[in-house]
């Protein structure tokens, strides 16, 4: 870095935009755009055969729903809210089974991207350091692109070092927190750096309530119970709590909607506060009109909802006004699972998280 020097690597896999893999030797030097000469090149590192190179994006914000495996010796030293071992090397094994992080770093190739943030919303989830460093011994085993674990906020834990913790409070399949748990939470977390999921339940009805009496058509009324209105609610209540306890900087996750960002700016300006903005990819791609009589409609929901084809222009806009700003950025909130166990289930949605652009494009 301090020589300004050129480092030349050679690979046989190397991912670019047209999705092809090329044998090539990149060429590196700080500051200036990579090269791609021709395989025959003359190169400072010639990789492994099995090595793959992927330039440039990076993905804070994916699922790689793999799960640590604790021993019972583990399972009962650094146990938070987990009752019985059984069950929970059961829901471990679950989880494994379905995905893991190797295949989130194959979906990570495929998309060009070398670096992955990954969220720990799993079983056995990385709260407290040793479960943490536990979590991200194990991810960087299986992984063929370079992988950080969020480690995850929860009551009675203490913030780890230098880490972004993610606040899975208000989540829908999260930790489910009331409003003076999450607030105990946050009082350890002064002078830290957080995150955060950027939608609750409605205050005054259930979602199986909001079904009962919306005749809307099924695919959509999903979207229009979590709205603008619980997006904003939910940034509202979090961004006082990270006021009220002195927290350094909060990210809000998956902002899905116009208003929703120009909220985060106008909190900007009041100073203190750090306020990184994350934009859901999908919702640049798609919006809540959109999925009306779509063939996968009835999987084409996440949390925060889409939005209307209003506050996806206005988020679009918003996203070009501030691309020169690197506290913007995009994120896919890639979490695969199986198309059945994405669809409703007693009014419910199944396993939340984002398919969409695998399966509906
Ligand atoms: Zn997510």
């Amino acid at each position: 870095m301090e020589q300004k020097k050129t480092v030349r690597i050679r690979t046989k896999q190397l991912h670019v935009d047209t999705g092809e893999i090329i044998p090539a030797v990149v060429g590196c030097c700080p500051q200036q755009p990579l090269e791609i000469l021709p395989f025959e090149s003359e190169a400072d590192t010639v990789l492994a055969d099995n090595i793959h190179v992927a330039l440039a994006r990076c993905d804070p914000h994916v699922h790689a729903r793999e799960s640590v495996v604790p021993s019972r010796d583990e399972f009962e030293r650094y146990r938070l809210r987990e009752a019985s071992f059984e069950q929970t090397l059961a829901a471990v094994h679950r989880a494994n089974a379905g995905y893991n992080v190797y295949r989130a770093s194959l979906a990570a190739l495929k998309g060009g991207v070398w670096l992955i943030g990954c969220m720990g919303n799993t079983p056995w989830a990385p709260v407290g350091l040793k479960r943490w460093e536990q979590t991200c011994q194990l991810y960087w085993h299986n992984s063929l692109v370079y992988t950080h674990v969020w480690p995850r906020m929860e009551p009675g834990t203490v913030p780890i070092n230098h880490q972004q913790a993610k606040d899975f409070g208000s989540t829908f399949g999260g930790s489910g927190l009331s409003p003076a748990e999450r607030d105990e939470m946050y009082q350890e977390y002064a002078g830290c750096d957080v995150s955060y999921h950027n939608d609750q339940a409605r205050p005054d009805q259930t979602l199986a309530e909001f079904f009962s009496h919306n005749n809307g058509p099924p695919e959509v009324r999903f979207h229009w119970y979590f709205n603008e209105e619980t997006v904003l609610a939910s940034q509202r209540e979090t961004i006082a709590l990270a006021r009220a306890h002195g927290l350094r900087s909060l990210l809000t996750r998956h902002v899905p909607t116009g208003s929703a960002f120009r909220m985060l700016i106008a909190e900007r300006e009041q100073g203190g506060l750090l306020l990184p903005i994350e934009v859901g990819l999908d919702y640049l791609y798609w919006n809540r009109d959109m999925v009306i009589g779509h063939p996968t409609g009835m999987i084409n929901y996440r949390r925060p909802a889409l939005p209307s084809p209003e506050e996806q222009d206005g988020l679009i806009e918003e996203l070009r006004r501030h691309s020169d700003d690197p506290s913007v950025y995009i994120a896919s909130d890639h979490a695969p699972h199986r198309p059945e166990d994405k669809a409703f289930r007693n009014a419910k949605p199944g396993s939340p998280g984002t398919r969409l652009l695998e399966l509906s494009t």
